[in-house]
């Protein structure tokens, strides 16, 4: 397809993203944006959303906790397009882990996720159209120790999204997931540091020997490739694609 003709995919559309100020998150803005979408980048790094926008013009930064739910029930309404992908990580096992933080996982990853949802999807229904892209994870199919939140929360989108499937399907709105393994982005460049320093062991061996074990193809995903496949979700063969969970793993979850 020519860019000119990609460029009119979503020309007249609005689209909303979560976590829009870096990783997959930005890359997302970037497709939506250049696919002629409005976008707004919703993030608490407020520097961060605005930098974005700075040479992208279809995009406004919208700094927002999203722990904050009665600011998330502020947010637009009038959204086509939902990318639900905030998301934070942390580890500890579980009788260790501390309960404020597990509930602050649940709320930006699972319940500011519904609460956008609950909001925007009447502007979707009245349009006959809509896209809800949720981006889940391998951890939202799989388990692994010691991330009980962020296994707990990916496990409930995953719910949260075909039961959105479920009720948009009549009405013309799509809503799936996207599953990636690790994804070279600032969320796992830490990980990266923090286990190299907690194991002893330079990071390169903690890529090839930790992150990189249940994978068959032996290399971090880049954000675009994320990005990639958001835009079939909204492109012009998705009306039939819902209520499913697209595996960008590696072979991960053929386990
Ligand atoms: P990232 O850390 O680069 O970006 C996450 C963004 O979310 C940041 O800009 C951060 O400010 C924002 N955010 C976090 N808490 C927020 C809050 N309370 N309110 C508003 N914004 C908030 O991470 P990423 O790797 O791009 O991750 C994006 C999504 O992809 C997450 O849901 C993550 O779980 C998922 N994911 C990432 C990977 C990976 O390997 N990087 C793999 C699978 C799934």
């Amino acid at each position: 397809m020519t860019t000119s003709s990609r460029e009119r995919i979503l020309s007249g559309r609005t689209a909303l993203v979560t976590g829009a100020a870096s990783g997959i998150g930005a890359a997302i803005v970037r497709r939506l944006a250049s696919d002629g979408a409005s976008v707004l980048a919703v993030d608490r790094d407020e520097a961060g959303v605005k930098a974005l926008a700075e040479d992208l013009p279809a995009v406004r930064p919208v700094p927002c906790d999203l722990s904050d739910l009665d600011a998330v029930d502020e947010l637009p309404a009038e959204v086509d397009v939902l990318v639900n992908n905030a998301g934070l990580q942390h580890v500890s096992p579980v009788q260790e882990f501390d309960p404020e933080r597990f509930s602050l996982i649940l709320r930006v990853m699972l319940e500011a996720p519904f609460r956008l949802a609950r909001r925007t999807l009447p502007h979707m229904y009245d349009r006959g159209w809509g896209r809800v892209i949720n981006i889940s994870s391998a951890h939202g199919l799989r388990a692994s120790p010691f991330k009980a939140a962020y296994v707990s929360a990916k496990h409930g989108l995953e719910g949260l999204s075909k039961v959105i499937a479920l009720e948009g399907g009549p009405r013309g709105v799509t809503s799936n997931c996207i599953n990636p393994a690790y994804v070279r982005t600032p969320l796992v460049e830490k990980q990266i540091a923090d286990q190299a320093r907690a194991h002893g062991i330079s990071e390169d061996t903690v890529v090839e020997e930790i992150m990189l074990t249940p994978v068959a193809v032996k290399r971090l995903i880049e954000p675009d490739e994320v990005a990639e496949l958001a835009a079939v979700l909204y492109g012009p063969a998705s009306s039939s694609i819902t209520g499913t969970s697209l595996a960008v793993d590696g072979g991960w979850t053929a386990r």
